[in-house]
């Protein structure tokens, strides 16, 4: 699966249907079950370490230190909330990993599961048993049998060990090796650093990653063969994730800027939409740009599939595609309603603000985002103040960003201290 961050976000556009505002309150009653996790999960690096030995003395050596550091990484991303802790998503991963562990012996069946507050439909795997399933995945994917399909391909990366064979590989090409990893020992604190450089060391070498994604599919095919599950599903799912890649972001109108923040104390101002003439850059050019890139994000994809499919004709399996049960619906539904609220959590108040107008821009009385809206708009005014914006607003690249999304951070930061301010006061009244 990709982990690469794309240039920029896919606009998610989510209808959210009546909620009243009491449901909108952020669970921070989640503490327990993050103690709880990060008590386990430190048993179990524990063991995972000590396996680490079966490589020789220098590599062990270097391994334990490029985990360790990973490892610290990962709690405290965990203190950070950057994780849902709710039983229902983790039930249901956990039972499918022991479906597919109890026809497939030979896959570890100790992992630890983590649902990341991420909407980008993924999930990923980093070496230590530690699987990770980002709550975009359930939002886009449209049935059990396709989460499943994922799931495989990912027991696949665990059982062929592809995390540490990167690692190792890329130690025994750099004959500066000591670098990266130092380098990783010293942010080890700024554990955001640390964590990104991780994710860098996995994925740097696309040759050897596009390969592995192939063995993982095949052998990820061959686990969920012996489900007896309608076999185009593993396919679907990644069909799926391609046209999730590949969608264009939506636009935001200035006529919605005009609805939005022309409120009671404070008209709207025409000067927020001034935008600096980025007209020299050749937009079509950058489009190209990225869409190659996000490309890159799922290697291969095509090939992927067109394996898969001669697997699945080879087998002349059914062909039709099988309904979500009640359960995966339930979930795909919870996962639509944390889009706007993972922006929240994770600090990307930006993005949510820019969601938030999505759906406002389609439904104008929308109560959830215009109670979403008053809360980024306090952390956005928190943050002016503190001079720490750029923490949570991206700055303007054209080379890098669609063009509505340009206006939209023109105006962001064409706002002052107290225009920001009335707005985000007129939208915090939303709340009641
Ligand atoms: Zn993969």
């Amino acid at each position: 699966m990709k982990l690469i961050t794309r240039f920029y976000n896919i606009l998610i556009l989510i209808i959210i249907q009546n909620i009243n505002a009491q449901n909108f309150k952020i669970d921070t009653a989640d503490y327990p079950q993050r103690k709880q996790f990060l008590t386990g999960y430190k048993e179990k690096s524990k063991i995972f370490n000590k396996g680490i030995k079966k490589y020789s003395g220098s590599e062990n050596r270097e391994l334990s230190k490029v985990f360790s550091a990973f490892q610290t990484s990962l709690e405290e991303d965990i203190k950070d909330r950057n994780y849902l802790f709710d039983e229902r998503f983790i039930s249901f991963v956990k039972e499918k990993v022991q479906m597919i562990a109890d026809k497939n012996p030979d896959i570890p069946n100790d992992f630890n599961i983590l649902i990341a507050k991420d909407n980008e439909p993924n999930a990923f795997n980093f070496g230590d048993h530690t699987l990770v399933v980002n709550s975009g995945l359930f939002y886009y994917l449209n049935n059990d049998n396709q989460f499943i399909g994922i799931i495989c391909h990912e027991m696949a990366h665990a059982r062929l060990e592809h995390t540490i064979h990167s690692i190792l590989s890329r130690i025994r090409k750099n004959n500066d090796k000591k670098t990266e990893v130092s380098l990783l020992k010293k942010s080890a604190n700024q554990q955001e650093k640390a964590f990104e450089m991780f994710k860098t060391m996995l994925y740097s070498n696309m040759k050897e990653r596009r390969e592995q994604e192939i063995r993982a599919d095949s052998l990820g095919f061959e686990y969920y063969k012996k489900l007896g599950l309608q076999k185009d599903a593993f396919v679907s799912a990644l069909q799926l994730l391609k046209s999730v890649d590949e969608q264009k972001p939506d636009s935001i109108y200035t006529t919605t800027y005009r609805k939005v923040f022309d409120i009671p104390n404070q008209k709207f101002k025409v000067e927020w939409l001034k935008m600096e003439d980025f007209s020299q850059y050749n937009y079509k050019l950058y489009t190209k740009k990225i869409s190659e890139d996000s490309l890159k994000s799922h290697p291969n994809i095509d090939l992927r599939m067109t394996l898969l499919k001669q697997k699945i004709t080879e087998g002349g399996f059914n062909q039709e595609e099988r309904d979500a049960t009640p359960a995966f619906k339930e979930l795909k539904e919870l996962a639509g309603k944390r889009i706007i609220p993972n922006y929240y959590d994770t600090e990307k108040y930006g993005l949510g603000i820019y969601n938030c107008l999505a759906i406002l821009q389609k439904k104008p009385d929308d109560d959830f985002a215009k109670f979403y809206l008053g809360k980024f708009f306090n952390k956005i005014y928190e943050a002016r103040k503190a001079y720490t914006l750029n923490r949570y607003l991206d700055k303007i690249d054209p080379k890098k960003q669609s063009y509505s999304y340009q206006q939209f951070l023109s105006l962001m930061w064409n706002l002052n201290l107290d225009e920001i301010r009335k707005i985000k006061d007129f939208y915090e009244k939303s709340e009641s």
